[in-house]
């Protein structure tokens, strides 16, 4: 005999949460992975009536979730008077358009089921060049550096532009349970205290930095993977090839066997990490800004900058960006 979903009682049990020893109906499950999300907004203040959220979409499932279930939460009435959009960011080379880019009408069509707007931002067109671009130039010129290294800190760097020329006052990315865990542990081991300062970021305004949301802090990664399936989201993820280099592949095993013992492990560390983030509100607060583009950093210029200038486009590139960001550009991509 089939045991019964230990929530509602009426229909099987098909999910088993280890965490908690709950076995969930379907139903049940994807219910509580939106009360879950619907709480973490409510509870950390995340989005509050007037901000105008925009949810980055990468493309993997995790991101296709979000804006999923926060679809469903405003078709519900909860996001009353908050504005959403979702973008995603084409950093211009062989690999992103592939993987970002073969979704494109799949999210299209999603956001649109919600009502909300989707656009594609290029690199090209923030920056003046695409990250190809830029990594040619830095190998040329004798910089060691990943792919993958300044996809990230220029698409950082991307979103704060984008939003400052948006007006969008929060960016919400899919980061999970599991993301965020390792995130915590790592800085512990590196010894990253100054990091925690940042996760909070309640100054963000003050930064000039568009204001980052996780609303799937507190999802875990598989019970996001079962409600993709089951919700007709595609499961394919192309992982980017350097995966193994990270420091953080070694630290998904190691969770996974403390969490053998410690079933709450995950969520201890990302709520430890959320409140040494609000203890710490303020402290690590000495940021100078950058001497190129003006933008807060705790270095004396920040990555995107030190980056191309490296490669040695810095000029073209702060004509870009300075470009973007007047009102009357016209520039901007659908
Ligand atoms: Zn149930
Ligand atoms: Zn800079």
């Amino acid at each position: 005999m089939t045991a019964l979903c230990t929530s509602c009682g009426k229909r099987p049990a098909q999910f088993l949460r280890r965490s908690s020893g709950e076995r969930l109906c379907l139903n049940c499950l994807f219910r509580s992975i939106e009360e879950r999300v619907r709480r973490t907004i409510r509870e950390e203040r995340m989005i509050e009536p007037g901000d105008r959220v925009a949810v980055a979409i990468s493309g993997g499932k995790d991101s296709l979730v979000l804006l999923d279930v926060l679809g469903r939460l405003k078709s519900k009435g909860f996001l009353k008077d908050v504005a959403l959009e979702a973008f995603t960011i084409n950093e211009g080379h062989p690999y992103s358009c592939f993987y970002r880019m073969s979704r494109a009408d799949f999210v299209k069509g999603l956001a649109e089921r919600y009502g909300i707007a989707y656009s594609v931002y290029n690199f090209k067109e923030v920056f003046g060049y695409s990250a190809l671009e830029v990594a040619e130039r830095l190998w040329k010129n004798g910089v060691d550096v990943h792919m993958c290294a300044v996809d990230g800190v220029l698409r950082r760097k991307a979103m704060n532009i984008i939003g400052k020329r948006r007006g969008w006052t929060k960016i919400a990315t899919a980061h999970n349970l599991d993301d965020e865990a390792q995130t915590v542990l790592l800085n512990v081991l590196m010894g990253n205290l100054r990091r925690f300062a940042w996760l909070g970021l309640e100054d963000a305004d003050e930064k000039d930095l568009v204001m980052r949301i996780k609303p799937l802090k507190y999802v875990r990664e598989e019970e996001i993977a079962v409600y993709a399936h089951y919700h007709g989201i595609p499961l394919m993820e192309l992982e980017c090839p350097y995966v193994y280099t990270n420091p953080r592949y070694g630290l998904k095993f190691m969770l996974a066997e403390l969490e053998a013992k410690m079933p709450n492990v995950k969520y201890n560390l990302v709520s430890f990490g959320r409140r040494l983030g609000e203890m710490m509100q303020g402290q690590g607060a000495a940021y100078g800004r950058c001497k190129y583009c003006g933008s807060p950093s705790s270095r004396e210029v920040c990555r995107a900058c030190e980056l191309f200038e490296k490669a040695g486009l810095l000029d073209g590139y702060l004509r870009a960006i300075s470009g973007y960001l007047k009102p009357d550009a016209t520039s901007l991509v659908q």
